[in-house]
């Protein structure tokens, strides 16, 4: 708990009511994430809730919240769209929930890089570049909600990540800028690598992020696809051979084993209990190749499906990524998933041994992805949950199969399998954070918990 009793009223006397909002059930909801995909979080947060919501209007109104939180040592959550899977908005010692969704204008635009404000949503950026014949170079599946810094402090990748990687791929993201949580606050402009991944994927520890600089690129029109697949096998080979195939324009390549896509109920009608599907986004110049390809995999191209993704004004991203999970959770709601990185080498044998252990209670889902420039399997497959027990029985299988596992069933940011890089945020957080107040309990170190009180 923050440590003076009458902090709320005079956070309430310093701000407008348009500012600061106190009314429970909302400051509950602004709390929330959707850690409940994993049962283990959903029973460790959902009793955890912030004191207020502050959603400033301006970046010295924002600047005014956390010069209140430092002077008062009151904890401070930095919210965006609030689509993260990790618990990582969900206030563990109560306080100021920072909603940024204010701060979201576009600052500047130019041909291949633009700078928009932390709370701008990554659809409406999307929309806002059309304008200019441009586009973002990735985006999670949420993009329609979630914001340009909940994105860079929560996200990793997505749609347009086979072209461009991932946030931490050099040349992204080009500049932030930071806010930190100081008596005065002060502004810094970061843009070097090693400078920028200290906030990157930082659960907002080290910072409150006010805007940010990417890298974009020119727009293409693509062309959705589905093709199924009698047999998962040939549905990887097939996508990894357009993975990897670097003469075709891609955007998305995402895999399902039968039945996950069922699920979709939008697009229902064009799967089946026996099929595996592969989405793709293609530029349409090469959806000929991409069909004529398939043909050799034993596969059955949907041919009317882009026109009815179109009159009936669906995204395929939203049958990617963590939505894949978002659909089958809603027809089976005691599941679960998980996040591996399989081997690219080796990923069709780590399948095979997942499959003959565990047979249907863990669903194949890939996204193909570069990271560093290496075209890679990365998955979210879905886990027909029994218990904690059956679940890490899962989880140590897929380690003993060299799977690389990005636990989701942790809200500590070092145990999410993003560990490489938590000592630079920590680094960032003792000098932008003395007091400790950013999203307090969200790592394991000592440092930051021991100035909690
Ligand atoms: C259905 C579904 C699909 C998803 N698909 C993807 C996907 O394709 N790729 C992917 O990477 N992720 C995905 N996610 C996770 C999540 O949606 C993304 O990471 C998203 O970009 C988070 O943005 P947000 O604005 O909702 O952030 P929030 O959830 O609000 O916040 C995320 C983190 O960022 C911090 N933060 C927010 N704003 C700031 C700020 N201004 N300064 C500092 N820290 C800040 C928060 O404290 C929190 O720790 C998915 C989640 C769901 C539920």
């Amino acid at each position: 708990m923050p440590n003076s009793d009458n902090w709320l009223d005079e956070m309430i006397e310093a701000f407008e009511a348009e500012v600061v909002n106190v009314r429970q059930a909302y400051v509950k909801r602004m709390s929330q994430d959707y850690y409940w995909y994993s049962p283990i979080l959903k029973r460790q947060l959902e009793s955890h809730f912030g004191d207020c919501v502050a959603a400033p209007r301006t970046e010295q109104e924002l600047m005014n919240v956390l010069s209140f939180a430092a002077k008062r040592k009151i904890p401070v959550v930095p919210r965006g769209g609030g689509t993260g899977n990790y618990g990582q908005i969900v206030p563990l010692y109560g306080g100021i929930v920072l909603d940024t969704s204010k701060l979201n204008q576009a600052i500047e635009i130019k041909e291949g890089e633009g700078t928009f404000q932390a709370g701008m949503k990554l659809g409406m950026i999307e929309k806002t570049l059309h304008e200019s014949d441009q586009e973002l170079r990735f985006f999670p599946s949420t993009f329609m909600k979630s914001t340009l810094a909940g994105f860079i402090a929560g996200g990793t990748g997505g749609i347009g990540s086979i072209e461009y990687g991932t946030l931490w791929d050099e040349g992204n993201v080009l500049e932030l800028t930071i806010v930190t949580v100081e008596e005065t606050p002060r502004k810094l402009k970061v843009k070097k690598k090693e400078e920028l991944a200290k906030y990157i994927h930082s659960y907002g520890l080290s910072g409150v992020l006010t805007e940010a600089k990417i890298t974009l690129a020119k727009k293409t029109n693509w062309n959705d696809m589905l093709i199924r697949f009698a047999d998962l096998d040939q549905a990887l080979l097939f996508s990894e051979k357009v993975a990897i195939n670097s003469n075709i324009k891609k955007r998305l390549i995402s895999v399902c084993e039968a039945p996950l896509s069922t699920s979709f109920s939008p697009i229902e009608r064009y799967t089946t209990k026996e099929d595996a599907t592969v989405l793709l986004q293609i530029d349409p110049s090469h959806q000929e190749s991409v069909t004529k390809l398939a043909s050799t995999y034993k596969a059955n191209v949907e041919d009317t499906f882009p026109h009815y993704i179109h009159i009936n004004k669906l995204r395929v991203s939203d049958f990617s990524w963590n939505h894949v999970t978002l659909w089958w959770l809603k027809q089976h709601t005691k599941d679960t998933y998980l996040q591996g990185r399989f081997h690219p080498d080796h990923y069709l044998e780590q399948v095979k041994q997942l499959k003959d252990r565990f047979g249907d209670k863990v669903l194949i889902h890939f996204e193909w992805i570069k990271v560093k420039g290496a075209v890679v399997p990365s998955s979210q497959p879905v886990i027909r949950y029994h218990s904690p027990a059956r679940l890490q029985e899962i989880i140590d299988a897929f380690h003993e199969f060299g799977i690389k596992v990005s636990n989701p069933h942790t809200y500590l940011l070092e145990e999410g399998g993003k560990d490489d890089w938590i000592d630079q945020i920590c680094v960032a957080k003792g000098e932008n954070d003395p007091y400790s107040l950013l999203n307090p309990g969200k790592t394991k170190r000592r440092a930051n918990k021991k100035q909690i009180r």
